[in-house]
Parts: structure tokens; sequence; C-alpha cells
């Protein structure tokens, strides 16, 4: 099925009970055993079942089974949200001692976790110079367990070259994973390029109204851990914490979501509530057509803000001199996404007039909503960075973010005119 149709269609099959034809949401903790011995099956993992929410409901795995189906995985893992999604999709494939090397443009969330809380927790994370495959590859070594970039860097808007960065992985033997919140996988589908782990924040297009935290995992099934066992014995040798279980025996390509749900999700718990993996599947129904008018809008949009002459400078890869126009076209089938940040004249003060000035285009932290949003990293997502970090994960004093969304274009326009007209 086409993307479009996997949105709306995978992962449900009517209710043979009821025939409800949405998602029925299956607010419930746990779930009746028949017997002693069905409930030891279930714990065995020998029986198909659901035992407890933390580990697995109903309504969830009905997201979980689209979001994957989405991005061509074997599986996915829901949980509380993308940093949720991040943190354990880099935890699941670490221990301590190791490293992971990330490109430098990233979630300033993600920066704070990976420069200051996994270090604590022992794992090491090597920021690359750029994003180039040369510049990481530098800095990959026997610890290394992973390569982490976001496909398009929010805030810097960088499109990584995600076939080369797998194939570096690969010939390293560690797998690529790649967040692709911003891309969306209506615009990009890293599997298909060899990512091997697909993260997203579903709070953003996914989810697409602004309503709902939510993250998940997908793997890709394609990483071949048992030929890497020496630098991942987690998949392929006995786990004492569950009584020896062997992931890649027991679940075979989907041994690393297999893990993660077994290991992190059960014990540490970061889960995804049923009545929110039904609001995102509200929302999944309509990502296609909702990022068509995103992209269309921000077209409208950078255009627009190229021709003003308050403007200094638009960050949008769907200008054919932008230095990430070539990747656009091959990552994002000619588009560019609706996450473009532009900076005035004027500097500082000019942005913080412009932004004070706004009236439709609201003033926050978010993007993927169907409003129009705006954002001043420097102060508020990218803060906590130290200038030498803003200016290497993309982000200058006078820059606003902006997430373009599906009002009509004029009014859109309309209001990004009269506030860059106040900052005179
Ligand atoms: N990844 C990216 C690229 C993001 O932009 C964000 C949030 O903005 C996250 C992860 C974290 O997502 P959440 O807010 O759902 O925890």
């Amino acid at each position: 099925m086409k993307r479009e149709t996997i949105a709306i269609h995978s992962g449900y099959d009517i209710d043979p009970t009821t025939k409800a034809v949405a998602v029925p949401i299956y607010q419930t903790v746990a779930y009746a055993f028949d017997s002693a011995d069905h409930a030891a099956a279930l714990f065995n993992l020998e029986a198909e079942g659901y035992r407890y929410t933390r580990i697995g409901n109903p309504t969830t795995e009905v997201l979980e089974r689209r979001v994957a189906a989405l991005e061509g995985g074997v599986e996915a893992l829901c949980v509380s949200s993308g940093q949720t999604a991040v943190y354990y999709g880099v935890l699941n494939v670490t221990e301590l001692g190791s490293n992971i090397v990330s490109v430098p443009q990233l979630y300033g969330t993600t920066h704070t976790l990976f420069a200051h809380v996994l270090p604590g927790q022992g794992v090491t994370v090597r920021f690359a110079e750029s994003d180039q495959p040369e510049a990481i590859e530098k800095l990959i070594d026997d610890k290394t367990r992973a390569i982490f970039c976001e496909s398009v860097g929010n805030p810097a808007g960088n499109i990584c070259d995600i076939e080369e960065l797998a194939k570096t992985a690969h010939k390293h033997g560690v797998p690529l994973i790649v967040d692709n919140t911003v891309a969306t996988p209506i615009l990009l589908r890293p599997i298909e390029y060899g990512a091997d782990i697909v993260l997203h924040s579903l709070t953003k297009f996914l989810g697409g109204h602004g309503t709902t935290l939510g993250g998940a995992i997908v793997d890709s099934g394609n990483f071949p851990w048992k030929e890497h066992t020496a630098r991942f014995p987690m998949f392929s040798t006995p786990d004492a914490s569950y009584h020896s279980l062997v992931y890649t025996d027991h679940f075979g390509k989907a041994a690393y979501i297999g893990r993660c749900r077994s290991v992190y999700h059960r014990t540490t718990g970061a889960v995804l509530s049923p009545l929110s993996a039904f609001l995102l599947l509200q929302g999944v129904e309509t990502v296609a057509l909702r990022v068509e008018r995103h992209t269309a809008n921000a077209r409208g949009v950078a255009e627009f803000l190229r021709n003003h002459h308050q403007v200094e400078w638009v960050n949008y890869a769907g200008f054919p001199d932008n230095p990430y126009h070539a990747l656009a076209q091959k990552y994002l089938g000619g588009q560019a996404c609706s996450l473009m940040a532009f900076g005035i004249k004027g500097g500082l003060p000019a942005a913080v007039k412009f932004y004070d000035a706004l009236k439709l285009v609201m003033r926050l932290v978010n993007l993927g909503d169907a409003k129009s949003l705006a954002c001043h990293p420097a102060s508020t997502t990218h803060r906590q960075m130290s200038a030498e970090e803003q200016h290497s994960a993309g982000v200058t004093p006078e820059m606003i973010r902006l997430s373009i969304g599906i009002e009509h274009i004029d009014d859109i326009v309309a209001d990004l005119d009269q506030a860059l007209g106040a900052t005179l």
C-alpha cells in the first residue's frame, strides 16, 4: 500500500466482537489470564497476548504497527515522548564505557541529553564537526555503538546524506539511528537508504494538532546483530534480566525492538497512554494531506521572505542556492520541509520586535502543528547551549524558526508582513 493508505488502514482489523470501525481505546492496565499455565506462557513469550499495559496495549499496538508500516520497518515501540524515543533508542545499543558518534545539528534537548546526561551514565557522545560522513567516520572507534543524526536537523534545516552515513556506519559494524521527526515518513523513509533504526517525536507532524506527546522507535530489521556479537552482546547472548532470553533467537529480525520493550520499556516505564495512542492515530490518518499543504505553504512563505527587504537571510532547502538543495532533491522528492529559519535585518533587537508583533503565527516551542508557529531558538529550545554549541547546531541570535501550518497562505504571509513592518 502507498503511504496515504497505510496512514489510514495499517495495523487495525475491524474489531471482531463489536465491529467498531474506529480503533477502540483499551484504557486498561491489566488483562485477565485464562489459567496459571496461560499466564506462564504469556510471561515466557510463548503465547501471543497482553499482560500489562507497560509491556503492551492493543490501542498502542495499532499505532506501533502503523508507524512501522509508514517507515517500512518490521516493528515499532511507542513511548511517552519523542525524547524517550531518543533516549531508549540510544540506550538499547550502548553500555558502560561505549560511545556513539553524532552530527552536531540536533534538537536542543537531544543535544543536552547527549552532552550532559548520557556521559553521566557512562556513555559518551562524540560530536562531529559537521554532518559530512568523513567528519563522522574520523570519530568512530571500537567502542562506538551507533551513528546518530536527524534526517532534517531542527532548527538548522540541514539534510543528512543518509545513504552515505549508513554506508559509513555499516563499514564499521554499527547501526545508523535517524530521528526522522522533521522530515516525516511522507517525505522521507530513511530505511530505504540504509538506516537501521528510525525515531520519531509523534508529538509533531504525525500527531499534527499539538494535543498529545508521544514517541516511536522503528526497527528496520536489517542490522545483523548476531554478526556483531562482540560489539552488541546484548542481542545475541542470554539476558539474565529476562530468564536468559536471547533476543535474536526469540524475536528474529525484530530483536532490537524486542529487547527495547522487554528491557527498557518494561523496567523504566515511559509508557504512552492508550488514550494518547488513540489521539495520535487520529492525526496519523491525515498526515499525508497535511504534509502536502505544509510544504506548499512553506514554499510560499520562503519566497515571500526572500523578497522582503527587511529579511537578511532565509534558510530553506527548496531554493537552488541552498547548500542542501541537492540532498533535498534526493531525499525529500524535490520538496523542502515546512520547518525553516530566517534572520531579520537589525539582529537580535529586530528579531524580538518581530516576534512580539506576531498575531496569527503563535509564539511557542513546538513544530508540526496544523497552526503556524514561531520560536526564537537561542532563547528557548537551545538556551542551555554555549554560544559555540549554538553556532555548531546552526543557531544564531537573530534567527527565527518557523513551522508553517496549514492555514490559508495569504493569512500567514499577511501576519509575517505586518510583524516585519513592526521591526522598523
Ligand atoms: N526530536 C526532534 C527533532 C524534535 O524536534 C523534538 C522536539 O521538538 C524531539 C525529538 C522531542 O520530542 P518530544 O517533545 O515529543 O519529547
